[in-house]
């Protein structure tokens, strides 16, 4: 297939490296003047969307996304699949499906889950929303970037199915962070609680995969001086998005709004570059 890749960032290039490895012709542009070995490179972005079979865009937020859009979207080629892997907040990618539509292009919303190691190792999960032909049609390039594709629904389905779930991750962490600090002044030992909570109702990825206990349980950031893995700052624009989403539909979100709080305040502190789930130091200090 011939491939528009916008947005050659830290998720996009190792993205787009990995469609050029499995055989495709992959034209990428990004404004930061980034290139991919061996793809050819636009000089905007209307031009690495022309005339391709499928344009796929990772981009920072959502007003980008729409201003990328209002650019790509005129030079669509009949029958091209867009596909934005972007996290963005719902409106966006809804309107930047709209914008699709009006021109008779299919059109994905399909943010990842797996952050910069599963978009180099090609094992991201895909979180998508848009009509079954549109799911169809970008299928084959999810297999290539990542291990694992869901259809969620229509328009919007993926970037909802995205901030649920990292919603929870913010509050689960935070939840697991707890545990571990008011374990240490119980004078439990970290080993001695993730033996018992990994095994029992309290168990969840946040403890079980990740968790933010240096020695303890599988190899994580902890181990690594709380270097991301997955930034806390990443946690806070996603957290930010759910609760912008949770205010458009009425939706009762309050631990939600107070893990988006904590990582507020965490990121404006000592938080910003470091793993989310140093968030067990913030709560150790008191
Ligand atoms: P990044 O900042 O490294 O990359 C974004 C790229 O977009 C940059 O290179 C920037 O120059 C480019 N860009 C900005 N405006 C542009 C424009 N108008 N035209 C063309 N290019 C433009 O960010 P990233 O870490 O690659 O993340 C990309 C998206 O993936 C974000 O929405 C992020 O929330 C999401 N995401 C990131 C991770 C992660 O671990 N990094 C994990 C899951 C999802």
């Amino acid at each position: 297939m011939k491939i528009g890749f916008i947005g050659l960032g830290n998720m996009g290039a190792p993205m787009a490296a990995n469609l050029l490895k499995a055989g495709h012709e992959v034209t990428g542009f990004d404004v930061a003047g980034v290139t991919v070995e061996g793809a050819a490179t636009a000089s905007s972005a209307g031009d690495a969307a022309g005339g391709k079979d499928a344009v796929i865009t990772m981009l920072p937020d959502g007003a980008i996304l729409r201003k990328v859009y209002e650019e790509i979207v005129p030079a669509g080629a009949a029958g091209s699949v867009f596909i934005d892997c972007s996290t963005v907040d719902v409106d966006s990618a809804r309107a930047a499906h709209q914008m699709a539509q009006a021109k008779g292009l299919l059109s994905v919303d399909a943010p990842v889950s797996g952050g910069v190691g599963g978009a180099a190792a090609g094992t991201l999960t895909f979180m998508a929303g848009g009509s079954k032909e549109a799911f169809a049609r970008a299928e084959p390039l999810f297999d290539i970037m990542g291990k694992k594709a869901v259809h969620c629904g229509d328009a919007g389905a993926g970037q909802s199915a995205k901030i649920c779930n990292n919603m929870l991750l913010g509050i689960s962490m935070i939840g697991a962070c707890e545990a571990f600090a008011l374990a240490e002044k119980l004078g439990l030992s970290a080993q001695s609680l993730f033996d018992v909570v990994s095994t029992s109702s309290g168990s969840c990825w946040s403890v079980n995969t990740y968790c933010p206990v240096p020695g303890v349980g599988p190899e994580s950031p902890a181990d690594n001086g709380y270097k991301p893995g997955f930034a806390a700052e990443l946690m806070l624009k996603d957290l930010m998005l759910s609760q912008q989403a949770a205010d458009s539909v009425s939706a009762t979100t309050p631990m939600g709004a107070r893990a988006t709080e904590l990582y507020d305040e965490f990121v404006a502190g000592e938080g910003r570059g470091r793993d989310f789930s140093a968030m067990i130091e913030r709560l150790k200090q008191g």
